[in-house]
């Protein structure tokens, strides 16, 4: 673990389609949880060292003066580059004070985790969630704990983070799952998205979102075909000869399981589009998105 320097922590998102957000925040920079096919690996991100962990020096009064100077409300993501709930977390509780932060002023937020280490900070978000919208999405590829383990090595398994789900979906918290990535030749089967979404309603998740394939760009492309040789022989090259290199696997069935998939929600009440799923929690609180700070 390293501490390194940062002039800003929150910044303005270029538009709010990704989940209604307007400011991302990232405190940490790097990941240790390892999952196999992580995006956040690609070159263009340019993040040496990916897997080693760093914070962000004065991370929390960073936070404190930009959300203080801000004039106008919104929602703060967290949780695209990097979870906000790696192990270190528990010792440092950076992500902890953010979320106080955010409280005392007034915003709302979104994050995306693969951790049960979430659980530490329900009061918080219980405090967020009476005034500002709050949602939390869980990552979830696979139903299947012995797969979670091999593919995605140090997160909450697969069971953990529906158990932590139903926590919060019963302490008022939107909740859903990020269904994504799909592994073609590995999770994209029919039983697995449909043992996903009958999980998700059990454990009272509002959402899923999901991409039907997997990002296979430079640097990232290199680690994750690494590690299917070591997990799964003979798969990559069902992937040079399927995808080459294009910039995305698309898994070979998206179609049908689209199908399965629309009808299941459908059938179970589950969210699905962008737009629904920020109209369910961000707009929920009347008129949120009107109040400005004097
Ligand atoms: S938890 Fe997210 S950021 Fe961390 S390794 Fe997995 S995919 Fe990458």
């Amino acid at each position: 673990m390293e501490y390194i320097n940062a002039k800003t922590i929150i910044t303005k998102t270029k538009s709010s389609n990704w989940f209604g957000t307007d400011y991302n925040m990232n405190i940490y920079r790097g990941c240790c949880h390892g999952c196999i096919y992580c995006d956040s690996r690609s070159s263009c991100y340019n993040i040496k060292d990916f897997n080693k962990i760093a914070a962000k020096d004065n991370a929390l009064s960073i936070i404190k003066s930009q959300l203080k100077s801000k004039k106008t409300l919104g929602v703060i993501g967290t949780g695209s580059m990097s979870d906000p709930y790696n192990p270190i977390e528990k010792k440092l509780n950076l992500t902890r004070g953010a979320l106080e932060i955010i409280s005392n002023y007034g915003f709302g937020v979104n994050i995306i985790t693969k951790s049960d280490l979430i659980l530490k900070d329900i009061d918080v978000l219980k405090e967020i969630n009476k005034y500002a919208p709050v949602c939390v999405g869980f990552t979830i590829t696979t139903y299947d704990d012995y797969l979670c383990s091999k593919i995605e090595p140090s997160v909450s398994l697969s069971s953990k983070r529906f158990k932590a789900m139903n926590e919060l979906s019963s302490e008022g918290i939107f909740t859903g799952v990020l269904l994504m990535p799909i592994l073609p030749f590995i999770n994209d089967t029919e039983e697995n998205i449909i043992s996903i979404i009958n999980k998700t309603k059990q454990c009272g998740g509002k959402f899923i979102y999901p991409y039907f394939g997997v990002t296979l760009r430079e640097g990232q492309r290199e680690y994750f075909y690494n590690e299917l040789d070591k997990l799964f022989p003979s798969i990559r090259e069902k992937y040079i000869e399927t995808y080459g290199y294009k910039y995305e696997g698309v898994s070979l069935k998206s179609k049908s399981l689209w199908n399965t998939f629309k009808l299941n929600c459908h059938k179970e009440g589950i969210l699905y589009k962008m737009p629904d799923i920020i109209k369910a929690y961000k707009y929920r609180k009347e008129s949120y998105e009107q109040l400005t700070l004097i």
